[in-house]
């Protein structure tokens, strides 16, 4: 018996196989893509970090706004896998789909093309494209909003330099080493540094980075340091708080 397509009536040797009773024109009109009809891409107007789902996704020094655009597209788009278990909806990658995307900015628009399999028996690959209206936003990033704040948790007091070239030395590498930790941990700033009768205070804004800071001025310099912690008050859920200082004295 010659099976054939339920919807057209081609028959599978000449337009097959059949893939769920359809003949590959038929099924090829199964979309791949899946997308919304309009994106909202979220980015730090400081810093153009860019919001991925709930998370702030950093940008290399070196991205465009279209890169930023182009990560938080690829994060929404879906396509579509049909086994013989039923339909889903996969992450491109998953699906091992390319896709491409490509924001027009001045126009509000994002152009997505895919190209890929909806099933595995279907013999040619399909090629699909979509544009998307942009709605892109400005705002200021959680990092951005912690530094504008200047907020710290730490402070590091440096006293009893031997000499200004000393405690000028001490601060570059300190400055240095932040900068340093920043880039493996971006939370890892200075908020502030000020003069204090001759010293230096470093506002830091974990603890980690001022016993790391701490633990070099050891290391380099041959300071002394002491560590103490005053409580100033309780988290939301109820966990005492501190604020960590170290003293760290040159003599
Ligand atoms: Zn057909
Ligand atoms: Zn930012």
């Amino acid at each position: 018996m010659k099976r054939f397509c339920y919807r057209c009536g081609a028959l599978e040797d000449e337009a097959g196989p059949l893939i769920q009773g359809l003949c590959q024109r038929c099924f090829s009109e199964v979309p791949l893509l899946q997308l919304p009809a309009e994106v909202e891409v979220v980015l730090c107007k400081r810093c153009g970090a860019v919001r991925i789902g709930r998370q702030w996704q950093l940008q290399s020094s070196g991205a465009s706004v279209e890169d930023a655009v182009r990560q938080a597209v690829l994060h929404v788009v879906r396509v579509t896998r049909d086994t013989e278990a039923g339909r889903k909806f996969l992450r491109p990658e998953e699906a091992g789909v390319q896709v491409e995307v490509n924001p027009r900015l001045k126009e509000g628009l994002v152009d997505v093309r895919a190209s890929g399999r909806v099933h595995h028996l279907q013999v040619n690959p399909k090629v699909e494209e979509a544009t998307l209206k942009l709605n892109l936003k400005y705002t200021t990033c959680n990092l951005c909003s912690l530094k504008r704040a200047r907020h710290y948790e730490a402070i590091l007091q440096l006293r009893d330099f031997p000499s200004r070239e000393t405690r000028l030395r001490v601060q570059e590498e300190m400055e240095r080493l932040a900068a340093q930790s920043s880039k493996v941990k971006p939370g890892n700033f200075i908020a502030e540094v000020k003069e204090h009768h001759g010293g230096l205070d470093f506002y830091l804004s974990s603890v980690s980075l001022a016993r790391m800071m701490a633990a070099r001025l050891k290391e380099s310099f041959g300071a002394t340091t002491v560590e103490s912690a005053k409580l100033i008050g309780q988290t939301k859920n109820g966990r005492r708080k501190y604020r960590v200082s170290i003293l760290a004295r040159f003599k």
